[in-house]
């Protein structure tokens, strides 16, 4: 579509991105969008006007960083320079900066710097500005997307979080770390609650007990959220399974969400290709989980990814970080995700482990005998992520122990970059 230029703007309210999410240092958008470029920013909107990305264009901005907004209006920086290594610790070639998280992994907080700041008040300026703009602009297309993104300000933004809070009925305190896959571009939809195991280290846990969703509330949020997404639906392709262990669900809530959505999103015309699940499980319900549940979500149309916290194979480490569970299970727990992965094609399990200085020596090695046994060749499917315990500075101690796990592996490993929604 050709672009509409008026008082100092290019407007092009429908553009094409990527089809396939691709692995890249530079910014890459996907399915549909509408851009507005002004001397110094380019910003880019979903089809219901909602601003999504923020990109310098003068000398003042890092050549190919990036500014996102979630669908639960956080900011997160993109940065895909200076960072040596960044590809082999974090699977991508960019650094998420969490506007929320203190960006523990970079050298500067993007949020406090000048450039930033001025690009997020450059943004509420545009916002502003194209209000007025819009009742003169004759053409309907243009005209009706400065309308939709002049709706969209910043309190109207922060009320839109809060009804998607509202309709799973909680936040999501954490995304699994297998969403980078979608650049975390999944719509959460709660089946169970809580968590079987209220580990005193973690620090995302809901506090509450595991606790099942029943039907009518899954299909509630389901058309809720459809709704919710409105015209920018077609632009996902994926779904997460919250909360903390949609595993211990059972195939019956799992089954019954994922032909749900899948219709009901109607994932099959997506502008995305392909549909995933993601979800999170626990050593119990990987262990407890029958065969049957995998052959059955392996026909799904959906690649899933399950990622279960086994967090340490070590027996001591595990009473300090107090996950009541024993080693003996983490080791078995592991030795399933490996069967697992290999025997079927549309399933990937991950792991994570917690990393850091608080743990016995021996929390890193036996990590590192599980994994070396319990693999023979290279594989490229399924993966490990290591959290770090608390704040992951110095990261020289868990970019160590990274490496460490990382030469003695023959499957991926990763740093967790632990994203909420
Ligand atoms: S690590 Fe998992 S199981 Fe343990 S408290 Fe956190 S969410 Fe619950």
């Amino acid at each position: 579509m050709k672009p509409y230029h008026c008082d100092g703007l290019t407007l092009y309210p429908l553009k094409e991105g990527s089809r396939q999410y691709v692995k890249a240092s530079y910014p890459v958008r996907y399915g549909q969008y509408a851009e507005i470029q002004d001397n110094n920013y380019s910003y880019q909107f979903n089809l219901n006007g909602e601003i999504k990305f923020v990109q310098g264009q003068s000398h003042h901005w890092h050549h190919n960083d990036w500014l996102k907004r979630t669908v639960a209006n956080d900011w997160i920086y993109y940065s895909a320079n200076g960072y040596a290594g960044i590809e082999s610790m974090l699977g991508e070639q960019y650094l998420p900066c969490l506007s929320y998280a203190g960006s523990p992994y970079a050298a500067v907080n993007p949020f406090e710097t000048e450039p930033v700041k001025k690009a997020l008040a450059a943004l509420d300026n545009l916002n502003a500005g194209i209000a007025d703009l819009a009742g003169s602009i004759g053409d309907k297309k243009v005209r009706t997307f400065l309308q939709r993104a002049a709706a969209n300000d910043t309190a109207m933004l922060a009320s839109r979080a809060r009804l998607l809070h509202s309709i799973l009925g909680s936040r999501v305190t954490v995304l699994p770390p297998d969403t980078r896959h979608v650049d975390y571009d999944v719509i959460p939809v709660i089946v169970a609650d809580g968590c079987l195991y209220q580990c005193g280290f973690c620090s995302v846990k809901t506090g509450r007990d595991f606790a099942l969703r029943n039907r009518q509330n899954i299909a509630r949020q389901l058309e809720k959220l459809r709704d919710f997404y409105g015209s920018d639906l077609r632009n996902y392709n994926s779904l997460f399974l919250g909360q903390h262990d949609a595993l211990f669900a059972g195939w019956e809530h799992i089954g019954f969400t994922l032909e749900k959505a899948y219709e009901l999103f109607q994932f099959k015309n997506s502008s995305m290709n392909g549909a995933n699940a993601f979800m999170f499980g626990s050593v119990s319900s990987l262990l407890a989980a029958p065969d049957s549940l995998f052959r059955a979500l392996n026909e799904t149309p959906f690649y899933t990814y399950i990622n279960i916290g086994l967090e340490s194979a070590q027996q001591e480490a595990l009473v300090i970080l107090q996950k009541p569970i024993e080693a003996r299970q983490v080791r078995e727990a592991f030795l399933k995700m490996m069967d697992i992965n290999k025997t079927c094609d549309r399933i990937e399990i991950t792991a994570n482990f917690v990393a850091g200085e608080r743990l016995p020596e021996s929390h890193v090695s036996s990590m590192i005998d599980l994994v070396k046994q319990s693999a023979e060749r290279q594989c490229s499917k399924g993966a490990i992520y290591l959290s770090p315990l608390s704040s992951p500075k110095p990261l020289k101690t868990v970019r160590k122990q990274l490496f460490d796990l990382k030469r003695n592996s023959r499957i991926p490993a990763f740093l967790y970059i632990m994203q909420r929604l």
